[in-house]
Order: C-alpha cells, then structure tokens, then sequence
C-alpha cells in the first residue's frame, strides 16, 4: 500500500498547518489553515493549493485556530465537497471564528479599496462571510477516544491535547501503520483546560514545535498581572490587553477577575471587546466538559466582564480616560477592534499594552514586542510609547520542556518524527534535543515536501 504524507503548510512557519495523507483510495487533508503573518506567508494563501480540493476524500481538523481551520471556506469554494470531521466545540468555535474571518477579509477589502493602498486592485477577500458559512454544512462532530473509520483499512482517534476547547492530537491507523499528529499541544499546567492525553505509541509522529526552543516562564501569571496591572493604575495609564478570542480571552478573564474579587488590584472595570470573543466565551461556557472552572467561577466570568457589543460602544471606550483593562482581539494585533484602541493607546506613556501569548514574524505584535517605535495600522503610522509587555506564561502552547515530557509518553520511539509548526530556529533546536536526550529519528521538513510513509 503506497502512502505518502505531504507537508503543505505549518513548515518553517506556525500558521498554514495543513497536511496530507495520500493513500491508494483516500486523500485525507489533517488541518486546513490560513497562512498569516509575514507578507511572503499569507501570499501563499492566493497560490493554488498543489493538488486539486476535489480530489480531497476528508479533511479532518485538530483545533478551531484559524491557522488550523481558516483555509476550510476557501477549500469549499474551490469545489470540496466532502466532510469535515471535528469535535463538536470545535465546530462551535469555527461557527463563530471562519465567519468572523470572512467578515475581516471583505472589511480590509473594502478598506484597502477605498484608502487605496493596495497593490491588487481591486483588493478581494479570500473568502466571505457567506462562504465562510456555507462551508460548516459540511462539518461532521465526531467524540473524543472513539474510533472513526473513514474506509475499511482507514481510521482515526482524537486525544484531547488541552490547547483550547475542543482541541486534540489525532492518531489515525493507515492500514495497520499508526500516525499521530500532536496538533497544538497544550500545557500540563493550565488553569482552564483538561491536560493534553497521554500517547504511548506511533510509528510516525508529526510534532508541533512552536515553542521548541524556549521554555515559559514559571511565575504564576496571577501574580505577575496582578503586578503590571497595579504598576499601570498607579501611573493612571490604561491596560490593553490583545488576546486571541478562544482561549486565552477566558484565561485572562478569569486571573483578572480573580484578583478584582481578591481586592489585589483596584476596582476597574473589565471590557471584553470583540463580539468574537463574546462568542467564544459563551462557547466556552457552555460545554462544561472542555474547561475545569467551578460553577462559580463560570458564573463570575458571566457577571463581571462588560461585554462590548456595538461599534459605538467600543469607540466610546476611547473617549476615556480612567483606568481600565481592556481585553480585545485579535491576539497578534493583525486586526479586529484592538487596532482601533492601539491606535488611540499606544502613543500614550502611561499606558500599558500587554501580549498575551505567541507573536508569529511578521505580526503588529512582534514587531512591538521586539520594540519598534512605530507601527502601521489602518495604512497610517502610530507612534509607540506605551509600555509594552509580552506574558508568555499564559500561553497556551506546551514549552520545550513540556513537549519533550509529553514525548516521555511514548513507550517505543516512533520510526521517524516530523518537526512542524515552528519559526526554523525553535523546529531546529527541538530536533536537536530529540536527538540527542531521545535518541529518535527526527528530521524539519520543508514546505511542499512529500515522504513516503512505507519507506521511513
Ligand atoms: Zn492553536
């Protein structure tokens, strides 16, 4: 049986993870994200994808992230027509997040259109919101620890990986050959979400390495946003807080509730200001097997955020000046209403700008973590002279130290392990430390590289 596994995106890069199972009947795409950040990265979302959508049997997707799930509009619109398997959170979170991305698109279209600033003339959404809707008809929720048989020597498992709600690693059995992808593997320290599963066995692994060359701070994020929250009221400055709506939004919610009710920061007001973070927060919520909150702590993140909801609303945030903690998507700063409070924020000394997670290269929020003075937002600069910190504490990715114990799992090593979702320097480092402390086969693939899954 000749299978080949192709590596059409999350190489060199954490955003595009898209990856393709070839065997002799079935065609299985595992993830279908966007490219974002750096210019040279999101141009390969307009490039043809190498095979044609129609020739796809199944696509099945490890999380609702956009770089895992983003491309799924577009592969319907370019004639895939057959199911999308996921679990059922995450195909709540992709009711809210692939529309959502939609929306964006056609706005940045129009936008670059009317200013002008575009190259492409005219500049054209990659897909529409109607279109981002249209494609969750074809999606098929499947549970956790089931196995799934996509034909008669063909199957999957899905394993929660403890990312975000819904997440998971997926093993599938390709004829009696086992092949695990870790998806994003979360944190065996999380406040929030169920640890990642144990995985004890593959014979070809394709491992995420985000943060493969770095391991996260072990202070406790309470204390240190306790911290830089009281640090900023005191010099009457404002918190912004760019957080990616799933996830990291109820994480940070929930810490800065806490310590309002704990009187270990003043009594400001809380504002979530994304509608899509409104959304996932109600996901959230409402599938209490994804998240480890007491009811009381669930009914807390319910009464004392202040959900923005309208436009108006979220302008009028702006026109105030006391201090507040503002917590607004996206995450990297890429769009959404953080650019308009950026844009009203950052020039201003007294206030802070807190990064809540992974700034991909390329991003607004990369460049302002490395400490650029100016950014461009909306095709004007803006100077930046709030202060500016990045919590990688709160990220919801697994660390070197933390992957490499969740490797500690397998109980023989894999044949091969394929190292993606990582900047080249972290995939590098983590297949070097698998080599060396593991004694594995572990190699980097490039973007576009196919193997051969008999001959590993
Ligand atoms: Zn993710």
């Amino acid at each position: 049986m000749a299978r080949s596994l192709q590596f059409i995106g999350g190489t060199g890069t954490v955003t595009g993870s898209k990856y393709l199972i070839t065997t002799k009947n079935n065609r299985i795409l595992v993830d279908c994200g966007l490219f974002q950040g750096l210019k040279v990265l999101r141009e390969r979302n307009r490039k043809p994808l190498p095979l044609s959508p129609r020739s796809i049997s199944h696509v099945v997707l490890t999380h609702a992230h956009l770089d895992h799930s983003g491309y799924v509009p577009l592969l319907v619109k370019k004639g895939y027509s057959g199911e999308i398997l996921s679990t059922r959170a995450t195909k709540a979170l992709c009711g809210i997040l692939l529309p959502d991305s939609g929306r964006l698109q056609e706005e940045d279209a129009h936008y670059a259109n009317k200013h002008q600033f575009t190259k492409h003339e005219p500049a054209l959404p990659l897909y529409t919101e109607k279109d981002a809707r249209h494609c969750l008809k074809y999606f098929r929720t499947v549970e956790y620890h089931q196995n799934i048989k996509l034909s008669k020597n063909i199957s999957f498992e899905y394993f929660r990986a403890g990312h975000i709600p819904g997440s998971c690693i997926v093993k599938f059995n390709l004829g009696g050959e086992t092949v695990v992808f870790s998806g994003d593997l979360g944190r065996p320290i999380n406040n929030l979400l169920p640890q990642p599963d144990r995985v004890t066995d593959a014979d070809v692994l394709v491992l995420e390495s985000t943060y493969g060359d770095r391991v996260h701070d072990r202070e406790d994020p309470e204390v240190l946003l306790e911290r830089l929250i009281n640090k900023t009221v005191q010099r009457k400055g404002r918190i912004l807080i760019p957080a990616f709506a799933v996830g990291r939004t109820q994480e940070i919610l929930h810490f800065v509730i806490r310590l309002k009710k704990q009187n270990r920061i003043p009594q400001i007001p809380i504002y979530v200001d994304s509608p899509m973070a409104t959304e996932a927060t109600r996901v959230f919520l409402s599938f209490s097997e994804e998240n480890r909150l007491t009811a009381e702590e669930a009914a807390d993140m319910r009464a004392h955020a202040r959900f923005v909801d309208t436009t108006e609303e979220s302008r009028a945030l702006n026109d105030s000046k006391e201090s507040a903690i503002i917590i607004s998507a996206s995450g990297m700063a890429t769009g959404g209403r953080v650019l308009h409070h950026l844009e009203h924020m950052a020039d201003v000394p007294e206030n802070m700008v807190i990064f809540a997670g992974f700034q991909a290269a390329g991003t607004r929020g990369a460049d302002m973590v490395a400490g650029a003075r100016q950014i461009k937002v909306h095709g004007r600069m803006i100077s930046v002279r709030a202060e500016i910190q990045c919590l990688d504490v709160l990220s919801a990715h697994a660390d070197a130290d933390e992957i490499m114990q969740w490797l500690g799992g397998f109980r023989k090593p894999p044949r091969h392990t394929f190292i993606t979702h990582g900047e080249p320097q972290s995939s590098e480092a983590l297949r070097k430390r698998i080599q060396s402390e593991l004694g594995w086969s572990a190699s980097v693939p490039d973007y576009l590289e196919t193997v051969s899954l008999d001959r590993l």
